[in-house]
């Protein structure tokens, strides 16, 4: 993925609001199942892809950017969840947790993976930079899934992805 900054630019925009909505959904769920710990570091998550897509925004003044299309930024669906844009509202908490996890692991990934193959010395430290905040964010959730209970069935006969702690 050699990026040009424009391209680079619109993707990371894209990305971060994407992560708000969905996180913005997931604190509503968990709000509703009245786990408010959860709840609470969804809303924090909230806010951190809030601030950080309006950094970018700002980082983007004076650039056209290009239209993306949604399958190149898109959360991928947990495989329980039922139509195009709803969670499955039955969600708990360490599903929920996990399933931020997976998509935050994919914006590392990529933001990663930018960084290390664009030859344009601005989208290398952007993306570098987006990748170690992404770091913070896997962590965030991973300690809070060793502090959740795992449900009995669900996740059972899901291998966990490999090398992931
Ligand atoms: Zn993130």
């Amino acid at each position: 993925m050699d990026y040009t900054l424009p391209e680079f630019l619109a993707h990371a925009i894209a990305l971060e609001h994407e992560a708000a909505e969905r996180y913005l959904e997931l604190a509503d769920m968990m709000e509703a199942h009245r786990n408010d710990a959860v709840s609470a570091l969804f809303r924090d998550m909230v806010r951190f892809s809030r601030l950080h897509h309006d950094s970018i925004v700002e980082r983007s003044k004076g650039i056209v950017l290009p239209t993306l299309r949604s399958w190149q930024y898109r959360w991928t669906q947990p495989p329980e969840a039922g139509g195009e844009e709803a969670f499955d509202s039955t969600l708990d908490a360490y599903s929920a947790l996990r399933y931020a996890r997976e998509n935050e692991l994919r914006a590392l990934d990529y933001y990663a993976s930018v960084g290390q193959h664009s030859s344009d010395p601005e989208v290398k430290r952007l993306a570098g930079e987006f990748a170690a905040e992404e770091t913070e964010h896997v962590e965030a959730l991973e300690d809070w899934l060793a502090r959740t209970p795992r449900p009995s069935a669900t996740f059972d006969a899901d291998p966990d992805r490999p090398g992931s702690r």
